[in-house]
C-alpha cells in the first residue's frame, strides 16, 4: 500500500518511516511531489490544521496520506503560540524564524515566575484515505517548562527552552533517539503506528 507522508522535512520524513515501519509501506513524501500546491492551514487547533493537511494531499495525489501538526501551548500565555508556533515571531513583527520565536516568547515570559512557567508540545497525527476521508487521528503531549535562556545545540524550534524535568535537562540536550521516546511527536507516532495495526492498514 502506498502511503504519503504530507511533510517536505527530511527529519520528519525519516521519523515518520522508521518508527511506524520502514519496510511495511511503499513510501512518499512531499519532497517527491513539489507541484502539488500547499494545503491552506487555517485551522483553529492542531486537529483541524493535521486533517486539513491530511485530507488536502490525500485528494491532491489519490493516496492515502498522513499529516502532523504540532507546537508549544505556554500555559502562562493563554496556551500560546500554539498553532502558530512555527511563525510566532513573524506575527508579532518580531523576525522570524526559530531564533526569533524563541526571543519574543522569553520577553513575554519576562516577569513570569519559575512555577508559572509551564508548558507542553503537541503532536496530531491525522491519516486520510484516498477519498479524502479522515480515517485515524491521535494526539499525544509532553510536559515541561519553559527556562529563562536558551540551553542545548540539538532539536529545533523551542527545544532549547523546553526543559524537561525528569531526565534534566532541554530538549536540545537529548541525543535524537533520546527525544523521540519522549517527545509528543514520537509518542503520537507509537500510538499512530498501534491504530494502523488494528485496522490492518498495511494489508489494504
Ligand atoms: P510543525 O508542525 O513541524 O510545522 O511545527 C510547528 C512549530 O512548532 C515548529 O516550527 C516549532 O516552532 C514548534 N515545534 C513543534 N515540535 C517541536 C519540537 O519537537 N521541538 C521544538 N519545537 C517544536
Amino acid at each position: 500500500m502506498k502511503l504519503l507522508i504530507a511533510t517536505q522535512n527530511k527529519g520528519k520524513i525519516r521519523e515518520f518511516r522508521d518508527m511506524l515501519g520502514a519496510d511495511r509501506f511503499e513510501w512518499s513524501d512531499l519532497l517527491q511531489h513539489p507541484d502539488v500546491p500547499p494545503a491552506d492551514e487555517t485551522g483553529q487547533t492542531f486537529r483541524e490544521n493535521a486533517c486539513i493537511k491530511a485530507r488536502h494531499y490525500a485528494l491532491a495525489l489519490g493516496m492515502w496520506a498522513l499529516a502532523d501538526d504540532s507546537g508549544l501551548e505556554v500555559d502562562a500565555i493563554d496556551g500560546n503560540p500554539g498553532v502558530h508556533s512555527a511563525r510566532w515571531a513573524e506575527m508579532h513583527n518580531a523576525g522570524k524564524g526559530d531564533v526569533d520565536n524563541n526571543l519574543l516568547l522569553l520577553r513575554q515570559l519576562e516577569n513570569v515566575d519559575d512555577p508559572r512557567r509551564t508548558a507542553r508540545f503537541v503532536c496530531v497525527l491525522a491519516l486520510a484515505n484516498p477519498e479524502g476521508q479522515i480515517i485515524l487521528t491521535c494526539r499525544d503531549t509532553v510536559e515541561g517548562r519553559i527556562l529563562r535562556a536558551p540551553r542545548g545545540t540539538g532539536g529545533f524550534g523551542y527545544d532549547p527552552l523546553f526543559y524537561f524535568d525528569e531526565l534534566g535537562c532541554t530538549t536540545a540536550e537529548l541525543p535524537p533517539g533520546k527525544k523521540h521516546e519522549i517527545s509528543h511527536r514520537g509518542k503520537a507516532l507509537r500510538r499512530m503506528r498501534e491504530l494502523m495495526d488494528e485496522i490492518n492498514l498495511d494489508q489494504r
